[in-house]
């Protein structure tokens, strides 16, 4: 029989995504979301609308849907924003995760897929980043994101909750076919604000900062496609599926790409060229973040099938030119 998978959060960008990946790959799912920053029309598979932080809702859709594991997305995600309120970042991202946990042990439901963030790190000691480094983060949102961990882990050391947590770098690009993608407001990711820029659809891009001891002097990610996102989440499933108590891993290319390089892949997509206001460098914007994906290829036999960014890019421009929300 075809596992079911509960996702929470699953209306929103990477949610959504996994969905479509976990339906491809044959799973029975439902989807739990307050549609606060999701959309409805990004999911084809049954909805129950409801807040993470409300235990009868989650209850309810623990027994509607009586799923073998349980991918959680559901949680503020702007550092800016969490800055300005942090009471509400850990209310939904330290409460609410609190509380489906609570909820799926009360449930007898012990398989967890957890969406964390390179941000759990802060200021990275060194890159590529893997896992042993220092979780000291800069942000309330990256607080609110191991402080969430912290709460399972307990939950997985002391209450048999299986825990897999993914710690992502930059996700970005869309559905080849361009039937989804990223669809954020207010919108602050660089990509997508590139495309629009280079499509004239939004102002020129505010480019933060030209002056990082970097070799082009702008800031350097891993931009990771949405759909390698989705599927180690399909491979933590698994090794959950098949009885392991779960672990914490990093999820990026392991290749960084500088700004000026990411806007020149959204030139080629796009045929454009990207109009850029320079500005200076933004608060709490590291030089460097890439990932060390090793124990995550190694452990879980993981493989980026976007491994270039102009893979990646065109996805995205793809989906920009015709959103469908
Ligand atoms: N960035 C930029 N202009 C923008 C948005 C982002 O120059 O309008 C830069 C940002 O300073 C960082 C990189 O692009 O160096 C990636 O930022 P993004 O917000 O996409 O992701 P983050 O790395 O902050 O999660």
């Amino acid at each position: 029989m075809a596992e079911r998978v509960l996702v929470v959060g699953g209306a929103g960008y990477i949610g959504s995504h996994c969905v479509r990946a976990l339906v491809s790959a044959g799973k029975d799912v439902v989807v739990f979301d307050d549609l606060s920053t999701g959309h409805a029309a990004a999911v084809e598979v049954p909805l129950i609308r409801g807040d993470v932080r409300d235990h009868g809702a989650l209850r309810t859709a623990l027994a509607l849907s009586r799923p073998d594991a349980v991918m959680h997305f559901a949680a503020k995600a702007l550092v800016g924003e969490s800055v300005a309120h942090p009471v509400r970042y850990f209310d939904t991202n330290v409460g609410g995760t609190a509380a489906l946990a609570l909820t799926m042990l009360e449930a007898g439901v012990r398989r967890l897929v957890f969406s964390s963030t390179c941000a759990v790190y802060g200021q990275p000691e060194r890159c590529p980043l893997d896992e042993r480094q220092d979780k000291r983060p800069l942000s309330p949102y990256g607080q609110s994101k191991r402080m969430a961990e912290e709460v399972l882990e307990g939950a997985r050391a002391q209450e048999g909750l299986q825990v897999a947590i993914l710690r992502y770098f930059n996700a970005a690009g869309a559905m080849p076919d361009g039937s989804l993608g990223e669809s954020h407001q207010p919108e602050t990711h660089l990509i997508p604000l590139a495309i629009d820029a280079a499509l004239g659809r939004r102002p020129p891009l505010r480019l933060f900062g030209e002056d990082y001891p970097t070799p082009d002097g702008t800031c350097v990610r891993d931009y990771v496609h949405v759909l390698d996102l989705a599927s180690a989440h399909i491979a933590c499933l698994q090794r959950l599926m098949d009885g392991d108590a779960g672990d914490a891993w990093n999820v990026g290319t392991g290749r960084g790409s500088s700004n000026r390089e990411v806007l020149s892949a959204v030139e080629r997509a796009t045929g454009a060229a990207v109009p850029v206001i320079p500005e200076g460098r933004r608060a709490g914007d590291p030089a460097e973040l890439w990932a060390d994906p090793q124990r995550l290829c190694a452990e879980l036999g993981w493989r980026p099938a976007f491994a270039d960014l102009n893979d990646i890019v065109s996805t995205a421009a793809r989906w920009a030119r015709s959103p469908r929300f």
